[in-house]
Protein backbone atom coordinates (compact mmCIF):
# COMPACT_ATOMS: atom_id res chain seq x y z
CA UNK A 1 0.00 0.00 0.00
CA UNK A 2 1.38 3.82 -0.38
CA UNK A 3 -0.56 6.16 1.42
CA UNK A 4 -2.44 9.24 0.11
CA UNK A 5 -0.36 11.78 0.18
CA UNK A 6 -2.70 14.83 2.77
CA UNK A 7 -1.15 18.17 0.69
CA UNK A 8 -1.48 20.60 3.43
CA UNK A 9 -0.22 23.33 1.30
CA UNK A 10 -3.14 22.71 -1.63
CA UNK A 11 -5.97 22.79 1.25
CA UNK A 12 -4.01 26.07 3.02
CA UNK A 13 -4.41 27.39 -0.63
CA UNK A 14 -8.51 26.54 -0.44
CA UNK A 15 -8.43 27.92 3.16
CA UNK A 16 -7.22 31.22 1.76
CA UNK A 17 -9.70 31.71 -1.29
CA UNK A 18 -12.23 31.31 1.24
CA UNK A 19 -11.09 33.91 3.22
CA UNK A 20 -10.45 36.78 0.53
CA UNK A 21 -13.82 36.56 0.06
CA UNK A 22 -14.87 36.94 3.54
CA UNK A 23 -11.76 39.71 4.07
CA UNK A 24 -13.03 41.49 0.93
CA UNK A 25 -16.75 42.10 2.48
CA UNK A 26 -15.22 42.69 5.58
CA UNK A 27 -12.78 45.59 4.03
CA UNK A 28 -16.17 46.65 2.23
CA UNK A 29 -17.74 47.42 5.52
CA UNK A 30 -14.39 49.53 6.26
CA UNK A 31 -13.24 47.22 8.43
CA UNK A 32 -9.47 45.87 8.06
CA UNK A 33 -8.43 42.84 10.08
CA UNK A 34 -5.13 43.04 11.60
CA UNK A 35 -2.68 40.78 13.72
CA UNK A 36 0.02 41.74 15.87
CA UNK A 37 2.98 39.88 16.29
CA UNK A 38 5.45 40.14 19.53
CA UNK A 39 8.68 38.71 18.87
CA UNK A 40 11.28 39.05 21.73
CA UNK A 41 14.54 38.08 21.44
CA UNK A 42 16.84 36.12 18.50
CA UNK A 43 15.54 32.53 18.04
CA UNK A 44 16.82 32.26 14.59
CA UNK A 45 13.01 29.75 14.06
CA UNK A 46 10.69 32.43 15.98
CA UNK A 47 12.12 34.99 13.54
CA UNK A 48 11.27 32.70 10.53
CA UNK A 49 8.00 31.48 12.07
CA UNK A 50 6.88 35.30 12.40
CA UNK A 51 8.20 36.35 9.20
CA UNK A 52 6.15 33.76 6.90
CA UNK A 53 2.78 34.97 9.34
CA UNK A 54 3.55 38.81 8.48
CA UNK A 55 4.07 37.47 4.73
CA UNK A 56 0.55 35.60 5.05
CA UNK A 57 -1.11 39.03 6.35
CA UNK A 58 0.20 40.78 3.88
CA UNK A 59 -0.46 38.44 0.61
CA UNK A 60 -4.54 38.51 2.66
CA UNK A 61 -4.56 42.00 2.66
CA UNK A 62 -4.89 42.04 6.49
CA UNK A 63 -2.83 44.74 8.69
CA UNK A 64 0.12 43.58 9.96
CA UNK A 65 2.22 44.95 13.09
CA UNK A 66 5.46 43.35 14.17
CA UNK A 67 6.60 43.98 17.36
CA UNK A 68 10.22 43.62 18.54
CA UNK A 69 10.92 44.46 22.37
CA UNK A 70 14.73 43.84 23.27
CA UNK A 71 15.22 40.57 24.84
CA UNK A 72 16.07 41.55 28.17
CA UNK A 73 12.48 42.96 28.77
CA UNK A 74 10.77 42.39 31.64
CA UNK A 75 7.65 40.66 32.48
CA UNK A 76 6.24 44.08 33.03
CA UNK A 77 7.23 45.30 30.18
CA UNK A 78 5.94 42.38 28.06
CA UNK A 79 2.22 43.07 30.19
CA UNK A 80 2.61 47.01 29.06
CA UNK A 81 2.58 45.96 25.34
CA UNK A 82 0.08 43.63 25.51
CA UNK A 83 -2.19 46.21 27.53
CA UNK A 84 -1.46 48.42 24.26
CA UNK A 85 -2.42 46.22 22.01
CA UNK A 86 -5.67 44.78 23.79
CA UNK A 87 -6.99 48.37 23.61
CA UNK A 88 -5.86 49.19 19.88
CA UNK A 89 -9.44 49.28 18.35
CA UNK A 90 -7.07 48.33 14.97
CA UNK A 91 -5.60 44.79 16.08
CA UNK A 92 -7.99 42.24 15.97
CA UNK A 93 -5.75 39.58 16.96
CA UNK A 94 -2.08 39.36 18.64
CA UNK A 95 0.19 36.53 19.21
CA UNK A 96 3.06 36.51 21.31
CA UNK A 97 5.87 34.15 19.38
CA UNK A 98 6.94 31.22 21.97
CA UNK A 99 9.32 30.60 23.34
CA UNK A 100 9.67 33.72 25.44
CA UNK A 101 12.97 34.48 27.33
CA UNK A 102 13.49 32.27 30.60
CA UNK A 103 13.28 35.42 32.81
CA UNK A 104 9.95 35.86 31.54
CA UNK A 105 6.18 34.82 33.14
CA UNK A 106 5.20 33.42 29.72
CA UNK A 107 1.86 32.16 31.28
CA UNK A 108 1.88 35.61 33.18
CA UNK A 109 1.57 37.40 29.51
CA UNK A 110 -0.66 34.74 27.82
CA UNK A 111 -3.05 35.39 30.02
CA UNK A 112 -2.96 39.32 29.57
CA UNK A 113 -3.88 38.75 26.02
CA UNK A 114 -7.71 39.77 25.61
CA UNK A 115 -9.42 36.64 25.09
CA UNK A 116 -11.39 38.63 22.20
CA UNK A 117 -7.95 39.22 20.81
CA UNK A 118 -6.71 36.08 21.51
CA UNK A 119 -5.68 34.31 17.86
CA UNK A 120 -3.92 31.65 19.09
CA UNK A 121 -6.03 30.07 21.46
CA UNK A 122 -3.79 29.73 24.31
CA UNK A 123 -5.72 31.99 26.81
CA UNK A 124 -7.74 30.07 30.24
CA UNK A 125 -10.87 31.21 28.68
CA UNK A 126 -10.83 30.13 25.09
CA UNK A 127 -9.46 26.50 26.74
CA UNK A 128 -12.19 26.28 28.77
CA UNK A 129 -14.82 27.37 25.86
CA UNK A 130 -13.35 24.29 24.21
CA UNK A 131 -13.28 22.16 27.12
CA UNK A 132 -17.42 22.33 27.31
CA UNK A 133 -17.69 22.50 23.19
CA UNK A 134 -18.48 26.55 23.13
CA UNK A 135 -15.11 27.10 21.20
CA UNK A 136 -14.36 30.39 19.82
CA UNK A 137 -11.23 30.60 19.05
CA UNK A 138 -8.99 27.60 19.07
CA UNK A 139 -5.32 26.72 18.40
CA UNK A 140 -4.20 26.95 15.32
CA UNK A 141 -2.34 23.92 14.80
CA UNK A 142 -4.88 21.17 15.88
CA UNK A 143 -7.83 23.16 14.25
CA UNK A 144 -5.73 22.91 10.95
CA UNK A 145 -5.50 19.08 11.49
CA UNK A 146 -9.28 19.00 11.80
CA UNK A 147 -9.45 21.24 8.21
CA UNK A 148 -7.17 18.33 7.13
CA UNK A 149 -8.55 15.52 8.02
CA UNK A 150 -12.37 16.84 7.24
CA UNK A 151 -11.96 18.29 3.56
CA UNK A 152 -9.48 15.02 3.02
CA UNK A 153 -13.16 13.16 3.51
CA UNK A 154 -10.89 11.21 6.46
CA UNK A 155 -14.08 9.82 8.73
CA UNK A 156 -13.87 10.97 12.34
CA UNK A 157 -17.00 10.07 13.76
CA UNK A 158 -16.55 6.74 16.13
CA UNK A 159 -13.06 6.38 14.65
CA UNK A 160 -10.08 5.11 17.07
CA UNK A 161 -7.98 7.94 17.83
CA UNK A 162 -4.71 8.44 19.17
CA UNK A 163 -2.75 11.67 20.30
CA UNK A 164 0.86 11.68 20.77
CA UNK A 165 1.39 14.50 22.83
CA UNK A 166 -0.38 16.60 25.66
CA UNK A 167 1.27 20.02 25.38
CA UNK A 168 -1.43 22.68 25.90
CA UNK A 169 -0.73 23.77 22.32
CA UNK A 170 -1.61 20.63 20.47
CA UNK A 171 -2.03 17.64 22.12
CA UNK A 172 -4.70 18.53 24.82
CA UNK A 173 -6.70 20.96 22.02
CA UNK A 174 -6.01 18.03 19.23
CA UNK A 175 -7.60 15.61 21.93
CA UNK A 176 -10.31 17.56 22.74
CA UNK A 177 -11.70 18.42 18.90
CA UNK A 178 -11.30 14.67 18.47
CA UNK A 179 -13.77 14.11 20.65
CA UNK A 180 -15.95 16.68 20.00
CA UNK A 181 -16.21 14.97 16.49
CA UNK A 182 -17.43 12.13 17.87
CA UNK A 183 -13.87 10.27 17.95
CA UNK A 184 -12.76 8.08 20.46
CA UNK A 185 -9.89 9.35 21.91
CA UNK A 186 -6.68 7.70 23.10
CA UNK A 187 -3.84 10.79 24.37
CA UNK A 188 -0.18 9.44 24.88
CA UNK A 189 2.57 10.17 26.58
CA UNK A 190 6.16 10.35 27.98
CA UNK A 191 4.75 7.78 30.65
CA UNK A 192 2.60 5.78 28.10
CA UNK A 193 2.90 1.68 28.59
CA UNK A 194 3.69 0.26 25.47
CA UNK A 195 2.65 2.86 23.17
CA UNK A 196 3.23 0.92 20.04
CA UNK A 197 0.26 -1.16 21.23
CA UNK A 198 -1.77 1.50 21.89
CA UNK A 199 -0.90 3.24 18.31
CA UNK A 200 -1.81 -0.17 16.31
CA UNK A 201 -5.57 0.35 17.72
CA UNK A 202 -5.53 3.56 15.73
CA UNK A 203 -7.99 4.36 12.70
CA UNK A 204 -6.13 7.86 13.37
CA UNK A 205 -3.03 8.85 14.63
CA UNK A 206 -1.66 12.42 15.46
CA UNK A 207 2.15 12.66 16.51
CA UNK A 208 3.20 15.71 18.61
CA UNK A 209 6.21 14.21 20.23
CA UNK A 210 8.74 16.54 18.85
CA UNK A 211 10.85 13.14 18.39
CA UNK A 212 12.34 12.74 14.92
CA UNK A 213 10.71 9.27 13.06
CA UNK A 214 9.79 8.24 16.59
CA UNK A 215 6.68 6.69 14.83
CA UNK A 216 7.73 3.47 12.95
CA UNK A 217 5.69 1.85 10.39
CA UNK A 218 5.26 -0.94 12.56
CA UNK A 219 3.32 0.75 14.86
CA UNK A 220 0.48 1.80 12.26
CA UNK A 221 -2.46 -0.23 11.19
CA UNK A 222 -2.69 -0.70 7.90
CA UNK A 223 -4.55 2.35 6.10
CA UNK A 224 -4.85 4.34 9.28
CA UNK A 225 -4.63 8.02 8.79
CA UNK A 226 -1.09 9.28 9.97
CA UNK A 227 -0.76 13.05 10.44
CA UNK A 228 2.26 14.24 11.84
CA UNK A 229 2.69 17.28 13.67
CA UNK A 230 6.19 16.90 14.16
CA UNK A 231 9.01 19.53 13.14
CA UNK A 232 12.70 18.27 13.83
CA UNK A 233 15.74 19.24 11.70
CA UNK A 234 17.66 16.32 10.67
CA UNK A 235 21.49 17.86 9.89
CA UNK A 236 23.82 14.32 10.70
CA UNK A 237 24.31 12.64 7.13
CA UNK A 238 24.23 9.17 8.63
CA UNK A 239 20.44 10.00 10.00
CA UNK A 240 19.66 11.18 6.71
CA UNK A 241 21.06 7.79 5.12
CA UNK A 242 18.65 5.81 7.21
CA UNK A 243 16.01 8.25 7.47
CA UNK A 244 15.59 8.36 2.98
CA UNK A 245 16.85 4.82 2.41
CA UNK A 246 13.75 4.90 0.13
CA UNK A 247 13.66 8.24 -0.51
CA UNK A 248 16.34 8.89 -2.86
CA UNK A 249 15.13 12.34 -4.03
CA UNK A 250 15.25 13.45 -0.18
CA UNK A 251 18.10 12.06 0.24
CA UNK A 252 19.83 14.05 -2.32
CA UNK A 253 18.01 17.18 -0.95
CA UNK A 254 19.91 16.54 2.04
CA UNK A 255 23.17 16.21 0.41
CA UNK A 256 22.58 19.40 -1.02
CA UNK A 257 21.45 21.61 1.82
CA UNK A 258 22.90 19.81 4.61
CA UNK A 259 19.67 19.22 6.34
CA UNK A 260 16.17 18.27 6.03
CA UNK A 261 13.05 18.91 8.15
CA UNK A 262 11.72 15.20 9.12
CA UNK A 263 7.88 14.64 11.51
CA UNK A 264 7.73 12.74 14.64
CA UNK A 265 7.22 9.85 11.79
CA UNK A 266 8.94 7.97 9.96
CA UNK A 267 8.87 8.59 6.14
CA UNK A 268 8.73 4.57 5.31
CA UNK A 269 5.11 5.02 7.06
CA UNK A 270 3.85 6.16 4.18
CA UNK A 271 4.09 2.26 3.05
CA UNK A 272 1.87 1.51 5.25
CA UNK A 273 -0.81 3.92 6.06
CA UNK A 274 -3.87 4.88 4.43
CA UNK A 275 -3.10 8.59 3.81
CA UNK A 276 0.05 10.74 5.47
CA UNK A 277 0.53 14.55 5.60
CA UNK A 278 4.37 15.26 4.81
CA UNK A 279 6.52 16.92 6.58
CA UNK A 280 7.52 19.55 5.27
CA UNK A 281 3.76 20.50 3.26
CA UNK A 282 1.14 18.75 5.41
CA UNK A 283 0.31 20.73 8.74
CA UNK A 284 2.44 23.23 8.75
CA UNK A 285 0.90 25.36 5.96
CA UNK A 286 -2.39 24.98 8.00
CA UNK A 287 -1.10 26.37 11.49
CA UNK A 288 -0.46 29.89 9.69
CA UNK A 289 -4.09 29.44 7.76
CA UNK A 290 -6.01 29.08 10.95
CA UNK A 291 -4.12 32.37 12.44
CA UNK A 292 -5.67 34.27 9.27
CA UNK A 293 -8.62 32.22 10.13
CA UNK A 294 -8.98 33.19 13.71
CA UNK A 295 -7.79 36.92 12.88
CA UNK A 296 -10.78 37.34 10.76
CA UNK A 297 -13.01 35.82 12.73
CA UNK A 298 -11.91 37.72 16.11
CA UNK A 299 -12.21 40.60 13.82
CA UNK A 300 -16.20 39.47 13.08
CA UNK A 301 -16.62 38.55 16.65
CA UNK A 302 -15.32 41.69 18.60
CA UNK A 303 -17.97 43.29 16.21
CA UNK A 304 -20.98 40.91 17.58
CA UNK A 305 -20.91 37.89 15.05
CA UNK A 306 -22.09 38.10 11.27
CA UNK A 307 -21.19 41.38 8.88
CA UNK A 308 -24.77 42.84 9.44
CA UNK A 309 -26.27 45.74 7.84
CA UNK A 310 -25.39 47.79 10.85
CA UNK A 311 -21.79 46.45 11.06
CA UNK A 312 -21.33 47.63 7.71
CA UNK A 313 -22.77 51.41 8.15
CA UNK A 314 -20.29 51.85 11.05
CA UNK A 315 -16.48 51.78 9.49
CA UNK A 316 -15.01 50.08 12.69
CA UNK A 317 -11.59 50.98 12.06
CA UNK A 318 -9.68 52.77 9.39
CA UNK A 319 -6.29 51.55 9.00
CA UNK A 320 -4.83 52.49 5.84
CA UNK A 321 -4.20 50.56 2.54
CA UNK A 322 -1.21 49.56 3.65
CA UNK A 323 -0.53 49.45 7.47
CA UNK A 324 2.02 46.02 7.34
CA UNK A 325 4.62 48.17 9.69
CA UNK A 326 7.51 46.79 11.35
CA UNK A 327 7.92 48.83 14.86
CA UNK A 328 10.97 47.91 16.08
CA UNK A 329 11.84 48.10 19.74
CA UNK A 330 9.19 49.78 21.79
P1 LIG B 1 6.01 19.57 23.64
O1 LIG B 1 7.46 19.30 23.84
O2 LIG B 1 5.38 20.68 24.40
O3 LIG B 1 5.20 18.24 23.96
C1 LIG B 1 5.64 16.99 23.53
C2 LIG B 1 4.73 15.91 24.04
O4 LIG B 1 5.22 14.66 23.59
C3 LIG B 1 4.66 15.83 25.57
O5 LIG B 1 3.34 15.62 25.98
C4 LIG B 1 5.53 14.62 25.91
O6 LIG B 1 5.09 13.87 27.03
C5 LIG B 1 5.36 13.76 24.68
N1 LIG B 1 6.55 12.93 24.47
C6 LIG B 1 7.81 13.33 24.28
N2 LIG B 1 8.63 12.28 24.14
C7 LIG B 1 7.85 11.17 24.24
C8 LIG B 1 8.10 9.79 24.19
N3 LIG B 1 9.34 9.31 24.01
N4 LIG B 1 7.06 8.94 24.32
C9 LIG B 1 5.80 9.41 24.50
N5 LIG B 1 5.51 10.71 24.58
C10 LIG B 1 6.52 11.59 24.46
O7 LIG B 1 5.83 19.77 22.08
P2 LIG B 1 4.65 20.49 21.23
O8 LIG B 1 3.36 19.85 21.50
O9 LIG B 1 4.77 21.96 21.37
O10 LIG B 1 5.15 20.13 19.75
C11 LIG B 1 5.26 18.79 19.31
C12 LIG B 1 5.90 18.76 17.95
O11 LIG B 1 5.08 19.48 17.05
C13 LIG B 1 7.27 19.44 17.86
O12 LIG B 1 8.06 18.74 16.92
C14 LIG B 1 6.96 20.82 17.34
O13 LIG B 1 8.05 21.38 16.62
C15 LIG B 1 5.83 20.50 16.41
N6 LIG B 1 4.92 21.61 16.15
C16 LIG B 1 4.57 21.83 14.86
C17 LIG B 1 3.69 22.81 14.51
C18 LIG B 1 3.31 22.97 13.09
O14 LIG B 1 2.83 24.01 12.71
N7 LIG B 1 3.45 21.92 12.27
C19 LIG B 1 3.14 23.73 15.52
C20 LIG B 1 3.49 23.37 16.88
C21 LIG B 1 4.37 22.36 17.15
P3 LIG B 1 5.08 14.46 28.53
O15 LIG B 1 3.91 15.39 28.59
O16 LIG B 1 4.92 13.26 29.38
O17 LIG B 1 6.40 15.17 28.70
Amino acid sequence: MTATILDGNAIRDQIYAELQHEIAALRAAGIRPGLAAVLVGDNPASHVYVKSKIAACEKLGLGSWQLEPPKTSSTGALLEIIADLNQRDEVDGILVQLPLPPHVDAKRVLESVDPAKDVDGFHPLNLGRLVSGRPALVACTPSGVMEILRRSGIAIEGAQAVVLGRSDIVGKPMALLLMHANATVTICHSKTRDLAAVVCQADIVVAALGRTAMVVPDWIRPGATVIDVGINRVTDGREAARLFANFPLRLAQFRDKGSALVGDVHPDAAAVAGALTPVPGGVGPLTIAMLMSNTVKAARLRRGGALNASAAATPVHTAPANTSVKTGNI
